[in-house]
Order: C-alpha cells, then structure tokens, then sequence
C-alpha cells in the first residue's frame, strides 16, 4: 500500500469536496468557512492541481460539513468556476457549479470609507454583481470592487 497516495486522496465519509476553486484561492476558501487554524473540522487542501479547463486548481474537502447559501455565495465572489460536491457515505449525492447571485448583501465591505455602509448607521453593505467584466458595484455611493474582493469579505 502506498502510504503517500492514501495521504492524498483520502476519501471521505461524508462531508464536502469544493473543486475546481482558481488556483490560490483555497485559503480564502477556507476563511469563508471560518477554518482559520484551530478548528475540529478534518480539512484537507491541495493547490495546484493540473486541470484540464483551469490549468492549475485547488481543491477543499471538508468532513462532515455541508455549505450555507451565503457561504457558497461569497465562494462564487472569489472562484466562479468552482464546483460543489456533496459526500455521503463515500458517495456523491449533489453536485453542482456555484453561481454568482445578482447582489450580494452584507458580504462584502465597501472600499469607499465615507459610504453609508461603513459609518455607524444600521445600514448593510448592498453590491450589485456585474459579469463580463467581473465587479460589485455599491448600491449607496456607486464604488466599484473588481478585484482582490477576497480582502473586502465580511
Ligand atoms: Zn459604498
């Protein structure tokens, strides 16, 4: 038995496989999940694997844990290509792409320090999310977010 191969690919009982995640967006992945290094969760990540449609990816599985909605959303923000598979008893039971919502709501802080959003008003950040190119526009003052947007989650 090669110890090394079954370190790599232990699959798991149940739990979630996060594919297909850009490359070197694993360990924002995992901040999106709140496992920022004490944790009981059993996380396995591999960056850099060769894909056929990526080039490189990085994967995340996580034991006996499945995604909220807005943990999956904001998953989207930072990797739209990733897919979401879900283990029981060492069978996929669902599996499905992630997809950007058209807004985001309380996800993402807006880079503009005199908006609404960032003063003590009881006001919750609001993005509209634009494709093609890819960014979040505010919905208060109209600043725009196309990039690094893993920094600017809530
Ligand atoms: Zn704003």
């Amino acid at each position: 038995m090669n110890t090394t191969r079954e370190l790599r690919v232990r699959p798991i009982v149940s739990g979630t496989v996060i594919d297909h995640i850009v490359a070197g967006q694993a360990i924002n992945v995992l901040r999106i999940l709140g496992i920022t290094g004490v944790s009981d969760a059993v996380v396995s990540m591999i960056m850099n694997v060769p894909s056929n449609t990526l080039g490189h990816k990085d994967i995340v599985k996580i034991e006996n844990r499945e995604l909220k909605e807005k943990e999956v959303d904001k998953i989207s923000l930072i990797s739209p290509s990733t897919s979401i598979n879900i283990i029981r008893d060492y069978e996929v039971v669902d599996k499905y792409n992630v997809e950007m919502p058209s807004t985001v709501e309380g996800m993402v802080k807006c880079t503009n320090p005199n908006c609404i959003s960032n003063t003590n008003e009881p006001v919750t950040s609001k993005f509209i999310v634009q494709n093609d190119p890819f960014r979040l526009r505010c919905l208060y003052c109209e600043h725009v977010i196309s990039e690094q947007i893993a920094q600017y989650l809530l």
